[in-house]
């Protein structure tokens, strides 16, 4: 049962060390009472307290790696039902179906897609990140090929092994063995087999049942069985069912700590319709799946799927950033143009964008400004010509060109004057407000 903040409290040091990052135990206590804290912050604390308070520090969306390796996926440790209130930690898996009445050119064709799968925006390498083997056949032999195709093909990608059919489980799983792999499929008649196979591979059990309270009884009587790590599935397949029930398992796991529905929720998605299957998919990521299973990899799927995730999976109280450097655009030359801007990743990403478009290759040096856009940053002192100058001169690009003229943007013409004070010898040139007239400008220069 969770513990209320001052339960928490007694058991605490109360040297209010603030080792934990929190002015007293008291106000680390009530944090982890919220469970938006972890015991492991503070470092000392007794052995005998982190017995009791296992319990209460835990997630309540039970943590788990699925896959191995660099694309191995985290999924869980959610604390929160609104992302206003925390950021939600770790962001919905797209997992895509291969189903074994497939040829095996169709499967390599999907294997294909997926490897190729990876995209980078804003920074971040966004993937599909899994692939569903289904059992469409019912035949165990089938499906054991098509699990050697992909275990053949795409090892590094993780899998989830769909099938009720326990010898069908055992034969595919052994091909994933030190894959965490998923073994999905344990219902109300088959639990006991699909338990063991998951135990003695060390994998996560996917358990479908039909309804919540089939899905909590199922849950329960699977972790006496000694299996720890669950996706569940509670039948939904309707886009009002899947918000209702999903709902209600985070619900009842983060208000209530109920434990039997206090795992990753697994949604399958597959329509014979793209843009139904997008739309329900997106319905998936924005009300708490884990993992969501699609039949296809499509590029504009994927481009849409990808950015509602990234967007729900920020953390709304720090803005995106990306690294602050000098970036080359095309292949720079000597001669090549030098601008500057902020590190808010949006301003980065349209700027960076417009200078490709213009086809003049250039330097972009980019200013961290704690995330901020160019005006908001120089409003609130983190672009200054101060800064700007100490950056320009660290990063040592004047060795790697032929000029010295700095291009900065227009909206800060007011400091082009100042730079020029801190920076001898350099030429400071005001250039377009707007990142849609670099284009024209960087040509007109160019010419
Ligand atoms: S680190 Fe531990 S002892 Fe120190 S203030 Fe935090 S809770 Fe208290």
């Amino acid at each position: 049962m969770a513990l209320s903040g001052v339960e928490i409290f007694k058991m605490l040091p109360k040297t209010n060390c603030k080792k934990c990052g929190h002015p007293t135990c008291l106000a680390f206590a009530m944090k982890l009472a919220q469970r938006q804290a972890t015991l492991d912050s503070c470092p000392d604390v007794s052995e005998e307290a982190k017995k009791v308070l296992g319990e209460a520090s835990a997630p309540p969306v039970r943590p788990i790696t699925f896959g191995a390796g660099d694309l191995a996926v985290k999924m869980g440790e959610e604390t929160v039902l609104f992302r206003h209130d925390k950021k939600f930690v770790n962001p919905c898996a797209i997992a895509v179906e291969i189903k074994d009445t497939f040829s095996e050119a169709e499967a390599t064709k999907i294997i294909e897609q997926v490897l190729a799968s990876e995209i980078d925006r804003v920074g971040q390498k966004l993937r599909v990140d899994a692939i569903a083997l289904t059992n469409a056949s019912g035949d165990a032999g089938k499906f054991e090929a098509l699990a050697k195709i992909v275990a053949a093909k795409a090892s590094v990608v993780p899998t989830i092994i769909c099938t009720e059919n326990p010898q069908a489980a055992e034969a595919a799983a052994k091909l994933f063995a030190d894959k965490r792999a998923i073994i999905y499929g344990a219902n109300a008649s088959n639990a006991e087999a699909m338990a063991n196979i998951a135990k003695t591979n060390k994998m996560t059990l996917g358990v479908h049942a039909n309804g919540l309270e089939e899905l909590s009884a199922l849950t329960e009587k699977i972790k006496a069985l000694g299996v720890e790590d669950m996706v569940i599935d509670s039948g939904a397949r309707k886009a009002k069912d899947i918000i209702e029930h999903n709902t209600l398992i985070r619900r009842a796991a983060v208000k209530k700590n109920f434990k039997p529905l206090g795992y990753p929720v697994i949604n399958f998605m597959q329509r014979d319709d793209s843009l139904v299957e997008a739309l329900l998919a997106a319905v998936g990521i924005a009300k708490y799946s884990s993992i969501i299973v699609v039949n296809s990899v499509e590029k504009w799927k994927n481009l849409a799927l990808f950015t509602m995730r990234q967007n729900i999976y920020t953390d709304p109280q720090v803005p995106m950033q990306v690294e602050q450097k000098i970036y080359n655009i095309g292949e720079p030359k000597p001669e090549s143009p030098l601008m500057i801007t902020t590190n808010f990743s949006l301003t980065y990403f349209i700027v960076s964008g417009e200078i490709e478009n213009s086809k003049v290759a250039s330097r972009l040096a980019v200013m961290d400004s704690e995330g901020l856009s160019v005006l908001t940053a120089w409003a609130a002192g983190k672009f200054t010509a101060s800064k700007i100058a100490q950056f320009i001169t660290e990063s040592g690009i004047e060795k790697e060109m032929s000029h010295k003229e700095l291009i900065i943007p227009g909206y800060v013409a007011i400091l082009s004057g100042s730079i020029e004070d801190k920076l001898p010898g350099w030429k400071i040139t005001v250039g377009p407000r707007e990142a849609n007239a670099l284009p024209a400008f960087l040509k007109t220069r160019a010419a």
